[in-house]
């Protein structure tokens, strides 16, 4: 039978087969499946892994950036700070040019500062080089002509911040500055984006008015790569803060110097109310304005209204080849103040002075402060001006004092001498009054009491006497009536055609009557010579010129007296021989109660003969004068008005 194999044997066999094939094949299919499976899953592991990874490096790099941010942040604040707490400049610029140094990896830099526009740039800050170096080159000014290629529209990356290539810089031959170092001598700088030598990068920065007034010019990196874009915005942000402190220094040194010039301004106005004389007053007031603006010379004039011409009153400093009191150059003078010198503020500027005036109180220039400027020193600062002004009005505050302390002396002095007439006049009038009135009282009496014991030659001579001395006293109250009235401006006058020789002549009889013992010589005018006057009064002005040189001249003494007339004026003229008038009294004896002082006791008198003389004289259109005499003696000279009808002499 096993030999046999039956169909049945063989459909078994076949079945078995398929089976297994089945199965195989299935157990393939599933092992492929969980391979691919497995597969998968590392590539996911690994992918996960890997953006893990990546996330933690950018989760790493973000950190980094923010800690980087927090420190410039940090670095920034600290800045500001210094800048508000910092007044010296110097000190603040040093830490921000650090900070920028520190944070941006750089290993020098520089700040270069201006004052103004025109002005050369000068070293305000240097970090990364030798102390010695350093100290060689702070305040020290830079070739302009660098800065000015730097700052060349070729180089403006934007507004805050210029690049120049290297090569550039090589071609323009810009002088090496800060950043050559012997030790970076042989780095290789060829790579693109790698720092060159001779690489350039400035910022700049702007003063309120947008004027560029300084560069922040950080060099050298350390990494020897050029700054990324980050890095350029933060270093324009440090640039920007040097801007303030620039400002803020300004400020501070304008604030300063106006506080300083504002003490020095108070002091002197102390002095001015302290100082007595205006000589001594004018040069306080040029010394303290040159102190305070640091100057070495100057003068203040003033103008000699008299003359018209300003003369030197103060002077410092230059040697002065002119004194004090010498007229100063009218053409100078003239050049100086011309209108079309004058500023603004109102001084006046010329190319080799300034001239501040002062006004008085009508406007008209009265004098000026003239600061020496040294050679090449530019324009000057609006408030240096305006506080020089003040110097100079000071000075004119001191003139208009020592004008009004004149005119209070002066005043003083007439209201001294008022009081002085008044009781010399209580006492002449007295004594004028007294002298007369004993002697009609003591002939009055006589005649009463031995009128039966007298002759009638004696009782004559009584009698004439105290007719006499009546006289005197009706002249004496007649004068002081007329010098009261004169006062009052009460006065009556009557022109009226009048001859002259008559009125002389009437004058003469009447005086050489009281005074026998004077010889009287007259020389009359021509005949018909009349004059265009009160009668009254010529007559009264005649007699009391001639009673004076019959008084004041010694017995025997001639007195002359000149009429004569030129057409329109008539002259009366009376001259004697006796002392004279001083000089100096010659106007003052024309004044009420006035007399000179050695013939109060020797003559009678009450001083108001002249004045009353004079005031009437002017009344009537004429005037009264003491004329030199050229002789001992003096000369008086009344001009009346001619007569229309005058013949003239
Ligand atoms: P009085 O004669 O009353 O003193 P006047 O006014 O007439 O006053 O004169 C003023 C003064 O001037 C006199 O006191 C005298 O000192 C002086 N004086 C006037 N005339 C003469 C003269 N002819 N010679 C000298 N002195 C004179």
């Amino acid at each position: 039978m096993a030999e046999t194999i039956g169909a049945a044997d063989i459909a078994d066999n076949v079945a078995y087969l398929a089976y297994l094939a089945a199965a195989l094949s299935a157990a393939v299919a599933a092992a492929a499946l969980w391979l691919l499976e497995r597969r998968r899953r590392v590539r996911d592991r690994r992918r996960y892994r890997e953006r893990l990874a990546a996330l933690e490096s950018t989760v790493q790099a973000g950190t980094a950036r923010i800690l980087r941010r927090r420190e410039l942040t940090r670095a920034i604040l600290e800045i500001s700070t210094t800048l508000l707490r910092e007044h010296s400049l110097s000190i603040v610029l040093d830490r921000l040019l650090a900070a920028t140094l520190e944070n941006f990896g750089f290993s020098a830099g520089a700040f270069y500062l201006r004052s103004s526009p025109g002005e050369h740039f000068v070293r305000a800050a240097i970090a990364g080089l030798p102390r010695s170096h350093t100290e060689a080159l702070l305040g020290q000014p830079v070739d302009p002509m660098t800065f000015d290629q730097i700052l060349s529209p070729e180089f403006r990356v934007r507004e805050t911040y210029y690049y120049v290539p290297g090569e550039r810089a090589a071609e323009l031959g810009f002088p090496v500055g800060l950043r050559r170092f012997p030790e970076l001598a042989d780095v290789p700088r060829s790579r693109s984006g790698a720092w060159q030598e001779r690489d350039v990068i400035a910022f700049p920065f702007f003063d309120r008015h947008g004027r560029i007034t300084g560069l922040l010019v950080p060099d050298d990196p350390v990494e020897r790569r050029f700054p990324n874009d980050e890095v350029i915005r933060a270093i324009e942000m440090f640039a920007a803060l040097a801007s303030v402190a620039v400002e803020n220094a300004r400020l501070a040194t304008q604030r300063e110097t106006a506080t300083r010039q504002m003490a020095e301004v108070l002091r002197v106005s102390g002095e001015l109310l302290a100082e007595e004389r205006l000589d001594d007053l004018l040069l306080a007031i040029l010394r303290a304005a040159l102190r305070t603006f640091d100057l070495a010379g100057g003068e203040i004039a003033l103008l000699d209204q008299a003359r018209d011409v300003f003369v030197r009153r103060a002077a410092l400093g230059r040697v002065v080849s002119e004194p004090i009191g010498a007229e100063i150059d009218p053409a100078t003078v003239q050049r100086r103040l011309a209108a079309e010198r004058r500023t603004a503020e109102g001084y006046y500027e010329t190319s080799d002075a300034l001239t501040f005036p002062f006004p008085d109180a009508a406007g008209r220039i009265i004098g000026f402060l003239a600061p020496e400027l040294p050679h090449g020193s530019g324009p000057i600062a609006r408030e240096t001006a305006r506080t020089m002004q003040i110097y100079a009005n000071f000075a004119g505050l001191a003139v208009a004092r020592a004008e009004v302390r004149g005119l209070e002396i002066r005043r003083l002095r007439e209201l001294e001498e008022i009081a002085q007439m008044k009781s010399d006049f209580v006492s002449t009038v007295s004594h004028e009054l007294r002298t007369p009135l004993t002697s009609i009282k003591g002939f009055i009496s006589i005649l009463i009491h031995r009128r039966g014991a007298m002759s009638a030659e004696q009782r004559g001579e009584a009698l004439r006497i105290v007719d006499s001395e009546a006289n005197r006293l009706i002249r004496l109250v007649d004068d002081l009536l007329a010098a009261a009235r004169l006062e009052r401006g009460a006065f009556h006058v009557e022109l009226r055609s009048t001859p002259v020789n008559a009125v002389v002549q009437r004058a003469v009889t009447a005086v050489a009557m009281e005074y026998p013992a004077r010889r009287f010589v007259v020389c009359p005018g021509g005949d018909g010579l009349a004059s265009h006057t009160d009668p009254d009064h010529a007559l009264r002005i005649v007699t009391n010129l001639l009673t004076n040189a019959a008084k004041y001249s010694p017995e025997g003494g001639e007195i002359v007296v000149n009429v004569g007339g030129d057409g329109d004026q008539v002259t009366i003229e009376v001259v004697d021989a006796g002392p004279g008038i001083p000089r100096d009294e010659r106007e003052r004896i024309f004044e009420r109660f006035v007399r000179l002082d050695d013939q109060v006791r020797s003559n009678a008198g009450t001083g108001l003969g002249l004045y009353i003389s004079r005031q009437l004289a002017k009344a009537v259109g004429g005037t009264l004068t003491l004329e030199e005499s050229g002789a001992p003696g003096s000369r008086f000279r009344l001009t009346l008005r001619a007569a229309e009808s005058g013949l003239g002499s």
